[in-house]
């Protein structure tokens, strides 16, 4: 909401105002233009009852900015700061990494590639058991069996694991065995799924739609909080547009623009935001710069025979190469990214001289 001040206002009146809106919770902002000076308010005034500004003596016009969403606007008291999962802290101050190859293909594929991808450095494992596939002939994921799996990498590696759920009726199945639920962009406003993983009280990543806009992608968290669950990571995973060098756009502006609005935690994708391979560590690195608390990696041993999206995985090496890069840059943005060493894993397993693993 702005609220336009009258040019010859009183300065008494207009301070009496500034302190009805920081009693309601508000934080105004005076901003000036030319010879006008504006109150820009956040959304978060909506939490709070309504007063009709337009009365006010010193205000020439009040403007909505029709931020409809309330629970998962910036300063609402119904957000906290950071959501713990595992024993990391997820949002402001922190920077974590979650990879993982796209699909769980195999218990071999996905543990052999956990230890790996714990061994690089990152901090939550990704996987999906259930694949929202463009046609009903390629790989759909090993369902209920890949979560089996999702959950015995988490014990060997300690690692949280995040997995996609695409179905109303499997949302308790795979709260058993995830750690985070991720909504995928095709169910961005699949909203009897939202209002679901809302009644559980699991961290929900929320990717953005593939053509949504920011309020609607807002509006679609305020769903998952609404019906209860507070806890949610909004990822960007790129947009549609007209170029096909790149599979999406990765909308970086994004990150600042969502500070402003929202306290979530904010996570950026490059693999499918770019599906381009050697474009995946450099959006990263700028994901980073740009304010994201995490990225979201894809990656796999073998990525040329990987069962889905391998031509945008990058190999274990590179995954260790970037994470290596991420933690000079965290350091000169006054973040910290944890060592996930502190992560016991619960079994300790050896690989033969052919980097096979041994025991589990
Ligand atoms: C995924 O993360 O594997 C996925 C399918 O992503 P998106 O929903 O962004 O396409
Ligand atoms: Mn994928």
């Amino acid at each position: 909401m702005i609220i336009v001040l009258k040019k010859n206002h009183s300065e008494k009146i207009r301070e009496n105002l500034l302190q009805v809106i920081q009693n309601m919770g508000g934080r105004p902002q005076l901003v000036p233009a030319g010879d006008t000076l504006s109150i820009v308010l956040g959304p978060e005034i909506l939490v709070g009852p309504r007063i009709d500004f337009s009365t006010y003596e010193c205000v020439s016009q009040v403007i909505s900015t029709k931020a409809e969403y309330k629970k998962v606007a910036r300063d609402s008291v119904d957000i906290k700061k950071s959501i713990s999962i595992g024993s990391y802290e997820f949002g402001e101050g922190q920077f974590l990494v979650i990879a993982g190859p796209c699909a769980v293909e195999s218990e071999e594929q996905f543990l052999q590639a956990a230890l790996k991808i714990k061994k690089a450095g990152a901090h939550i494992l990704r996987g999906g058991a259930y694949k929202p596939r463009t046609s009903p002939y390629q790989f759909q994921g090993l369902g209920e069996y890949g979560l089996s799996i999702l959950a015995k990498a988490r014990e060997l590696t300690g690692l949280p694991v995040v997995t996609e759920v695409l179905d109303v009726r499997d949302v308790e199945k795979i709260s058993d065995y995830a750690d985070v639920l991720q909504i995928g962009t095709r169910n961005m406003q699949n909203f009897a799924l939202l209002k679901e993983v809302g009644k559980t009280n699991i961290p929900v990543l929320l990717k953005r739609g593939m053509s949504a806009t920011l309020q609607e992608w807002l509006l679609a968290a305020e769903y998952i909080a609404e019906a209860g669950n507070s806890k949610i990571l909004l990822c960007e995973r790129g947009i549609r547009s007209f170029d096909s060098e790149t599979r999406n756009v990765l909308d970086l502006s994004a990150i600042p623009i969502l500070k402003q609005k929202t306290d979530l935690p904010l996570v950026v994708d490059p693999s499918h935001g770019t599906g381009r391979k050697e474009a995946v560590a450099p959006m990263a690195l700028a994901a980073l710069a740009a304010g994201a608390h995490s990225v979201m990696i894809e990656v796999h041993e073998h990525p040329e025979h990987a069962l889905c999206d391998g031509f945008q995985a990058l190999s274990i090496d590179q995954l260790a190469s970037l994470i290596e890069k991420l933690k000079k840059i965290s350091e000169v943005m006054g973040l910290q990214m944890p060592s996930n060493e502190s992560v016991l894993s619960k079994n300790i397993l050896s690989f033969d001289k052919n980097n096979r693993m041994l025991t589990l």
